[in-house]
């Protein structure tokens, strides 16, 4: 296999590593905390006088926005940088290797894409500007407390009333929602109907009166995603995207969007080479043929260094098949389903590896000579990856389920 690339996109490849020598200061270690749940820490420790990453994150996507990459793969026409799709690879790639965040959010990776789609030119207008800018925080109200893998079973309720819809409901695991600004929201329209037909796709205004959001604090200690009840909220019409009880079909172009996972598996690669390095440096791989500990430490590295090279692999099958117009399928949920397992299996040679320092999360930044950030190996970063990989192989689909579509749409076995 040749994985050289083309001229053209060599030519690209050198653009963005030009752009990223220049223009990006981050810290090797996630010194800049991307959206989420870490933005929502990184203002804590901001309000109280630390180091502010957050501001940082935010110059930093300033900078992406000045040379039109916030969106790599929205057409120029709104806004976006119109990348074909080995330009977003090496773009991502480069990006993953400077361990530069990306942009994304719900609102560049799903919402702004699935606007452009099926949104009417109102909408078009009225949503993409915020989105592109970084003013608009979105996030996605899909899964419900009885409806996750079973996406279609929802039942948070949309009635016509008027020119509005008045929704209520519960969602659940809705990443962001307690500092977005509007959601994409799935709620049955007709109840009458067979799942998939009876569902509608909303773009919600957050503050509309009768929605609360409750934070779930998850068990790295942060809180990465909420409950949202709808009491009586009342959406207008003008902000249905797509046809009434057409959503569910709408709701697919959302999850079809952004399957390589290409940034995923650079950052394992990185990872599992700092836990070389870190074993080098400590001579965790050294020892007699007798020493029953280095030897483990060898055997478990040599894994995750094959595994991670076959996690890059298997992204660069799902590019292919994009780049050849075709739109992946099994190939994604295989990916999905290696990089989320393998991120735990990294995490835990992680643990194994640092040993008690390893266990240790970072302190406050405001608190250079606490206990915690002087003992801390890596920030706590193979602490926190621990903690926080539980969840890779539940959320955006589970592994069961991953593993059901690679049986019954790659294999060919039957469904039960
Ligand atoms: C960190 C995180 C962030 C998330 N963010 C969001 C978000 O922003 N917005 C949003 O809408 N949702 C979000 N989710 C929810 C996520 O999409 C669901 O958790 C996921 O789809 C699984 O649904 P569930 O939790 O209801 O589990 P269930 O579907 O109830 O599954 C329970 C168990 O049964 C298994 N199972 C279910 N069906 C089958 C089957 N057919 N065959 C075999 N096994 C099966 C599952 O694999 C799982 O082990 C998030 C979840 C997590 C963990």
């Amino acid at each position: 296999m040749d994985f050289r690339d083309a001229p053209e996109e060599a030519a690209f490849r050198e653009e963005v590593k030009a752009f990223l020598a220049v223009e990006f200061k981050g810290a090797s270690d996630g010194g800049l905390e991307a959206s989420g749940p870490n933005a929502e820490r990184a203002k804590e420790e901001v309000s109280r006088g630390g180091v502010d990453r957050f501001g940082a994150y935010k110059g930093w996507m300033k900078k992406l926005a000045a040379k039109g990459w916030t969106a790599p793969a929205w057409p120029k026409e709104y806004g976006g940088a119109g990348m074909t799709v080995m330009q977003q690879f090496v773009f991502n790639e480069e990006m993953a290797k400077a361990r530069a965040p990306r942009p994304g959010g719900i609102g560049i990776a799903f919402g702004g894409p699935t606007i452009i789609a099926y949104g009417t030119d109102e909408q078009k207008r009225e949503h993409l500007p915020g989105i592109l800018s970084g003013d608009a925080v979105w996030c996605q109200g899909f899964s419900e407390p009885g409806s996750g893998s079973d996406l279609a079973s929802l039942q948070t309720r949309a009635e016509k009333d008027g020119d509005d819809y008045v929704i209520n409901g519960q969602k659940i695991w809705t990443s962001g929602a307690q500092f977005a600004q509007r959601m994409i929201l799935l709620a049955r329209t007709d109840p009458n109907a067979p799942k998939h037909k009876g569902i509608s796709y909303f773009l919600l205004d957050m503050k509309s009166p009768g929605v609360s959001v409750r934070p779930l604090v998850n068990m790295a200690n942060l809180p990465g995603f909420s409950e949202v009840f709808f009491d009586n909220v009342r959406v207008p019409a003008k902000d249905l995207l797509g046809e009434e009880n057409r959503g569910w079909y709408v709701a697919t172009t959302t999850l079809d969007i952004e399957r390589s996972s290409i940034g995923t598996s650079i950052a394992q690669q990185q990872s599992v080479d700092d836990l070389i390095r870190f074993a080098k440096e400590m001579g965790n791989g050294k020892g007699e043929n007798g020493n029953g500990r280095a030897k483990s430490v060898r055997a478990e590295l040599a894994d995750r260094c094959i595994e991670a090279e076959t996690a890059r692999l298997l992204s660069y099958r799902v590019i292919t098949l994009q780049n050849r117009g075709m739109v992946p399928n099994h190939e994604s949920s295989a990916v999905k389903l290696y990089a989320a397992e393998l991120s735990q299996r990294v995490a835990e040679t992680g643990i194994r590896i640092t040993g008690l320092y390893g266990q240790l999360d970072r302190g406050p930044s405001d608190e250079k000579d606490s206990a915690s950030n002087r003992w801390a190996l890596n920030r706590g970063r193979f602490m926190r990856s621990y903690l926080q990989t539980v969840s890779a192989t539940i959320a955006g689909g589970t592994s069961e389920v991953q593993r059901n579509i690679i049986a019954t749409r790659g294999l060919g076995l039957p469904r039960d």
